[in-house]
């Protein structure tokens, strides 16, 4: 195929703009925010279920303690019972009253130990629940700010691809028909065109042979040449050396 070699290094432009397309279509279609957003995700349903179970056994405790006080309780209104019914008891009765007071006493002072050593595991408890809170806070807050740095960043691509869409469309049309439609069929699976340059194709970074470069060089000027390597269309600038 001929083509003059302005319009072959128009080509070179329209690589460049496929490149581009390449980054922003990635960044739209994989934000590099994503996979920390999966961890964030995963660990949030860990902290859930963290809370449920610290929380589960904070509310154990509130129980226990709830069930000692009213032991407590109990205890007291027996003792206060026991100690009014003393006042007017006869001597025998006021024996086995006063063995029962001191046996009272002694289960009351058990209790408020059993007691106090509960309320400090439930200030422990509770310490724990608030740490799982705040963990989860600390998890959602993250996802929150990630999600919206992708979502701009989203944002951007679709709007960087609208661009370079509208350019590759601008610079294809300057072309000949049959030269476009030749590079976007070798587009489709590669890069389109590459500058020939130094004996190698950038398009895909291989130097080429001698022989390979001994035919480019004896080439006319407006013969569309192709990469040996990749078959990508070599252009040729006098930035090529030949
Ligand atoms: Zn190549």
């Amino acid at each position: 195929m001929k083509a003059s070699p302005q319009d072959q290094r128009s080509l070179l432009d329209v690589a460049d703009i496929d490149r581009r397309l390449v980054v922003a279509n990635a960044q739209r279609t994989n934000p590099p925010q994503v996979a920390r957003i999966h961890e964030l995700q995963a660990q949030r349903q860990t902290q859930t279920h963290e809370l449920t179970v610290r929380a589960g056994a904070r509310d154990d405790i509130q129980a226990e303690i709830a069930r000692v006080e009213s032991d407590v309780n109990t205890a007291r209104t027996r003792l206060e019972r026991d100690e009014q019914r003393l006042t007017a008891a006869s001597a025998k009765e006021a024996v086995a009253l006063e063995n029962e007071i001191a046996s009272l006493r002694r289960r009351m002072s058990s209790l408020e130990d059993t007691e106090l050593e509960a309320m400090e595991r439930l200030e422990a408890a509770e310490a724990e629940v608030e740490q799982t809170r705040a963990a989860i806070a600390a998890t959602n807050e993250e996802g929150a700010r990630l999600s919206a740095e992708a979502k701009e960043l989203v944002a951007d691509a679709t709007t960087a691809i609208e661009g370079l869409d509208r350019d590759r469309a601008a610079v294809l049309g300057r072309v000949p028909e049959a030269l476009s439609t030749l590079y976007d069929r070798i587009a489709r699976n590669g890069v389109g065109a590459g500058l020939f340059r130094e004996s190698m194709c950038n398009a895909c970074r291989v130097i080429l042979t001698a022989s390979d470069v001994a035919t480019i060089r004896s080439a006319a000027d407006d013969e569309v040449l192709f990469c040996p390597e990749c078959g990508a269309i070599l252009v040729r600038t006098e930035d090529s050396g030949l």
